[in-house]
């Protein structure tokens, strides 16, 4: 059906939009990249689920501190206010942000979570459930740590056992009396025990370890070494790249340093029975109440685009994807590790946005951009159901 020319018609009471380009996600990486179009005066909508700004750090733990401090913590355009060598809190990301948008006026509608990408008529279709939008180009910027992962044996607690996701975990006053299990031995599980660990018996379980990094060396923060070694920016490309991508990191503590700290270590939890974990070095730990900090997932089965690989991750080069004008942005090692950071999303949102200029001329913008796309072939469904 032909667009009007304000844009706008309407079918089966459906109001159907037009844009130039839509991002889909209103976080950090879908503000980093809405500053570019803005300079580019693209005609372009942030579309985000949540009714707030900053959605996925508001939903963060009370007590977070960044592990990036305010020096690389700005996005393009706008430092982030104070003291560079300070580690700001949730609260001040989220402030941050939210300025951010308004600061630059940048068209975030709120309350509007996109629950199909579909092509159409050389272009995509989004659709949220009271209205759908057409665009030439579309930015997926939902973010690296969408879905909460709960491992099956949770299923196996009695119901008298507290538990939930880290996610859901605010702070040690807001949760039942009693010891406490954390599972996960990433960087929120190492950070809740430790400050349930000052008001209550707390316990870890760690199933891999992961590398520990010390958040500062010789009086300077960790970042600055990646920055000036330019570690921080080798890509996946790269020999070195590929080997940091596949390890984990844990910065600023040690399996050491927290049980000092009071925190009782444990190995991979295995099983569980009652109100009984199980460790894989048989050792077994009465619960009354458990944290999975056991990481995220993500869900792109919304996206009925054939840009998946067989196990359903995006094929892509460096968030460009097979299909003309449907990039993604923000996700973990898109291109270096700075990617999903605050502080180093701009290098990727830069990319993208330079593509999205180049793509009415068909001309890549540099090597892998929309010229270097082979055809597409399955959706995300298509290969889940293969899989
Ligand atoms: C515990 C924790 C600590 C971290 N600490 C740091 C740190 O110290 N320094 C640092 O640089 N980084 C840190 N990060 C990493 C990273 O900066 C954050 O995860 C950041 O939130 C990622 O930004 P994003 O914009 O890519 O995604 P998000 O912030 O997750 O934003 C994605 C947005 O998309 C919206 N959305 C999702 N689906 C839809 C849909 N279908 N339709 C519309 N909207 C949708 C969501 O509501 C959300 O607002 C941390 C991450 C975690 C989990």
């Amino acid at each position: 059906m032909p667009i009007p020319a304000n844009g706008r018609y309407s079918t089966d009471s459906t109001l159907t939009e037009r844009r130039e380009v839509i991002v889909v996600g209103g976080g950090q990486a879908g503000l980093a990249i809405g500053y570019f179009l803005a300079q580019q005066g693209r005609d372009f909508t942030i579309l985000e689920a949540a009714e707030e700004p900053a959605a996925a750090w508001r939903e963060r733990w009370d007590s977070l501190r960044l592990f990036t401090p305010e020096r690389y913590n700005s996005l393009p355009g706008r430092p982030f206010p104070g003291d560079p060598d300070r580690y700001p809190g949730r609260d001040e990301v989220v402030a941050y942000l939210a300025d951010y948008a308004r600061g630059f006026g940048l068209p975030v509608e709120l309350g509007s979570r996109v629950l199909s990408i579909r092509m159409a008529d050389g272009g995509y279709l989004v659709e949220l459930d009271d209205r759908t939008y057409e665009a030439d180009q579309v930015v997926v910027a939902t973010g690296p740590f969408q879905v909460p992962f709960v491992p099956a044996i949770a299923e196996r607690l009695d119901p008298e056992v507290v538990q939930f996701h880290s996610s859901a975990y605010r702070s040690p006053q807001a949760m039942p009396e009693g010891p406490v299990l954390v599972v996960g031995g990433g960087n929120t599980g190492f950070q809740i025990a430790k400050e349930i660990s000052d008001s209550r018996e707390a316990h870890l379980s760690i199933g891999s370890r992961q590398m520990p990094l010390p958040q500062r060396i010789l009086g300077r923060d960790l970042f600055w070494y990646l920055e000036a070694t330019g570690l921080i920016r080798k890509t996946t490309a790269s020999r070195i790249g590929r080997r940091l991508s596949g390890r984990d990191t844990l910065i600023g503590s040690t399996p050491r340093a927290l049980r000092r700290h009071g925190v009782k270590l444990h190995a991979r939890a295995v099983d569980a029975a009652g109100s009984t974990v199980s460790f894989s070095d048989g050792t077994k730990l009465d619960v009354r109440n458990v944290i999975w900090a056991t990481g995220f997932r993500v869900d792109h089965s919304w996206i009925d685009v054939p840009v998946f690989d067989e196990s359903g991750r995006v094929a892509h080069q460096r968030g460009v994807t097979e299909s003309p004008g449907l990039y993604f942005l923000g996700l973990t090692w898109q291109h270096t590790r700075g990617s999903a950071l605050l502080g180093w999303v701009k290098d990727d949102a830069g990319y993208i946005a330079r593509q999205i200029g180049a793509f009415r001329s068909g001309q890549p913008d540099e090597a892998g951009g929309p010229g270097a796309r082979r055809s597409p072939d399955l959706t995300y469904r298509d290969r889940r159901r293969a899989a």
